[in-house]
């Protein structure tokens, strides 16, 4: 079998906000297609018009070619052997971020092809099944028109998701730093106030993780706050501090007993090495199209298990990034909850109509996948609606 074209779809929600911190409003989806006529798809976690350079761009050298090209005419059931081509074909450009990330999709879309080659689930070609149900937690998403409105739709959203059988949600509470919700300014208590509000309304007997996305601009700060944060019986709280502030994070984690979570943004093993020995941190949480695709998640699972740290994916995507986290989960016993962004509980029409997938929760478990490769197709009329909406912003 050979790879003989690598389609990029860029797409928008037609009704995506530019003030919003969501990535899953657009997409870079990618089919690989083979000379036996089985289509393989992938999607990555980036700015989609980038992601599609980076995989359409020619080159003109060997430490820098063009990542599409360069696959044509391979098999694509050689997924490491590919996957070392395409980072060495392409350092002088890649190694780490839009490169990674964009690789990630393209390797999504190999496993995919080699499940549905072999007939067999891709989790069945990962490794050996370590479970009978999927952990699965619920993000949260704020309203963000004044804390009052914060707190109402977080408390709302917990309800709903514990109605609909979750026993694990992450609320998000975030009024500082970078990305604090489109203008909310408060103080730290506030942070306390919302964590409060959520525990008391689905009880104790709910996992309950926080994410405040890089608000602490200090180790003190973060300290001082995280730790009053005990009797809330947090699961994890996320990205307390900068991205690159290892040093921060080793601080953090050992001044508190709370466990600690980043790696949202980071690719390649290298980065999650670099992240684990200097970080220190207890959950690690590679976005598989981002690390670098599932053969690079698992790569991280890995090192994550040899250094008794527990993998929780960051998953903020379509239904074939949910599909991905599924059949990695499968076969990772030390990965108790992927990110469920389940469509009944986001705003993002990508997220509701993009994929038919077939990871459903039932009764708060969510069922291992049993069709062939990742067992997800694109919804075609879906796929064109958000072409078009991507066209306007840049054909
Ligand atoms: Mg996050």
């Amino acid at each position: 079998m050979k790879i003989s074209k690598i389609e990029c779809h860029v797409l928008l929600d037609p009704e995506y906000d530019p003030a919003a911190t969501s990535s899953a409003q657009d997409d870079l989806v990618v089919e690989v297609h083979t000379d036996e006529g089985i289509v393989g798809i992938g999607e990555t976690d980036l700015n989609p018009w980038i992601a599609r350079e980076c995989i359409e761009a020619p080159g003109t050298h060997t430490m820098d070619q063009g990542l599409g090209s360069m696959l044509i005419g391979e098999n694509p059931l050689e997924i490491e052997k590919l996957w070392w081509k395409a980072y060495q074909a392409t350092a002088m450009t890649g190694r780490r971020g839009a490169l990674i990330n964009a690789l990630g999709a393209i390797d999504m879309a190999l496993w995919d092809i080699a499940g549905k080659a072999a007939n067999k689930p891709v989790w069945q070609l990962l490794g050996e099944k370590s479970r009978e149900h999927l952990g699965a937690y619920a993000s949260l998403q704020p309203e963000v028109g004044s804390f009052d409105a914060y707190i109402t739709s977080m408390v709302k959203w917990a309800h709903s998701a514990k109605e609909m059988g979750f026993r694990a949600a992450k609320l998000e509470t975030t009024f500082s730093g970078p990305y604090a919700n489109m203008g909310i300014r408060e103080d730290d208590e506030k942070m306390t106030e919302v964590i409060r509000a959520v525990r008391n309304a689905v009880g104790p007997d709910f996992t309950l993780m926080v994410d405040v996305q890089y608000a602490f601009d200090s180790v003190d700060r973060a300290i001082k706050t995280i730790n009053t944060w005990q009797e809330f019986d947090l699961f994890f709280v996320e990205t307390p501090l900068w991205v690159d502030d290892l040093e921060g994070l080793a601080k953090l984690v050992a001044a508190t007993p709370i466990k600690i979570a980043s790696g949202e943004w980071l690719s390649t093993r290298y980065e999650f090495s670099d992240l684990i020995k200097y970080g220190n941190v207890g959950v690690v949480q590679p976005d598989i199209g981002r690390v670098g695709g599932l053969s690079e998640a698992r790569n991280v699972c890995d090192m994550a298990k040899a250094n008794n740290k527990i993998v929780v994916p960051h998953l903020w995507k379509t239904g074939i990034s949910v599909a991905a986290a599924a059949h990695l989960a499968t076969v990772t016993p030390h990965m108790p909850f992927f990110e469920f962004l389940p469509p009944a509980l986001c705003e993002s029409r990508l997220r509701k109509e993009l994929v038919v997938d077939e990871v459903t929760m039932v009764d708060g478990k969510v069922t291992i996948p049993q069709r062939p490769g990742l067992g997800i197709e694109l919804n075609r009329d879906a796929l064109e609606l958000f072409k078009d909406a991507a066209r306007k912003i840049r054909p």
